[in-house]
């Protein structure tokens, strides 16, 4: 009897140490799954005339007084000239 007791229990062990194994698999995997690809990272400029953030990619680079400065339109360009002007 004490013989069957000490089977029924290493087979429990080992049903336990499967389970464990089982979901310590499973849970590396769905680390793995989650894990998107990274898109390129952009640079974020500044818009002097409106203070937008935007990629620098999509952003008009114009270089003013041998600085470079990144607009999100034309019109921001325009302003941000005309208060360059206005202030000499
Ligand atoms: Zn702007």
């Amino acid at each position: 009897m004490s013989g069957l007791f000490r089977i029924i229990l290493y087979a429990l062990v080992a049903y336990f140490i499967y389970i464990i194994v089982k979901s310590y698999q499973s849970l590396k995997q769905s680390k793995k799954g989650r894990r998107r690809p990274s898109s390129k990272p952009s640079i974020m400029v500044k818009d002097p005339a409106c203070n937008t953030y935007l990629p620098k990619e999509d952003a008009l680079k114009e270089t003013y007084k041998g600085k470079d400065y990144f607009f999100c339109s034309a019109e921001c360009r325009d302003r941000f000239y005309e208060t360059k002007k206005k202030k000499g």
